[in-house]
């Protein structure tokens, strides 16, 4: 099975992507968890984003789609995968569509986790001040709520962009994490 997650910082996408993982065999690719990697291991592309993803903004999208492509190409993919935090763009959508074609797959579900903005924010800032100083330097209130800006202006429009292609199914992201759990696998029921 090959999904994608889309949902803001803070909608849940974490939390279901690792129930996702076990109940189907598959891997989470996440390109964030890709670039804290990169970063804590001093690589190149460490170095390249590190300063872009602690101020909130987007890596360029040559760099994430060709770090996801050559992921996907890894033997433990082989039998699906769940795609969190990409893509991100319009551009980037089309560009997996192409990596997708390429590989000879198909995308079987693209999963919105739906969220109310305002209770989001409340969410996020409680998120901010528990983290702060933590592992990861962009969970600060300004960087999320750069984040949260990221999303509604680049990645909200990949809602309609999937619709389209009819390919999308929205749960409400402010359940319970159970509830939310079990509208997905009805979801995914029928795909
Ligand atoms: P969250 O969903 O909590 O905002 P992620 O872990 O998905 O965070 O991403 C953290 C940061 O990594 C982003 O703010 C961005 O700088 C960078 N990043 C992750 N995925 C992408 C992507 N697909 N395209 C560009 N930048 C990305």
């Amino acid at each position: 099975m090959r999904l994608i997650l889309l949902g803001p910082p803070g909608a849940g996408k974490g939390t279901q992507a690792t129930r996702l993982v076990t109940k189907h065999s598959i891997v989470q690719l996440s390109t964030g968890d890709m670039f804290r990697a990169a970063i804590s291991n001093q690589t190149g592309v460490g170095k390249e984003v590190k300063s872009i993803i602690d101020r909130g903004d987007l890596v360029p999208d040559s760099l994430t789609v060709r770090l996801i492509s050559e992921r996907m190409d890894e033997d433990d993919c082989e039998n699906g995968f769940i795609l969190d935090g990409f893509p991100r763009t319009i551009a980037q959508a089309d560009a997996l569509a192409g990596l997708l074609a390429g590989k000879g797959l198909k995308l079987d579900a693209v999963v919105e986790l739906k969220v109310n903005e305002k209770i989001l924010l409340g969410r996020i800032e409680k998120r901010a001040a528990e983290t702060e100083g933590g592992p990861r330097s962009d969970d600060n209130a300004e960087a999320l709520k750069k984040r949260l800006d990221v999303y509604r202006e680049q990645t909200a429009p990949l809602v309609s962009y999937y619709d389209e292609k009819g390919t999308l199914c929205t749960v409400d992201g402010m359940a319970d994490i159970d509830d939310v759990a079990k509208q997905i696998d009805e979801a995914l029921a029928g795909v």
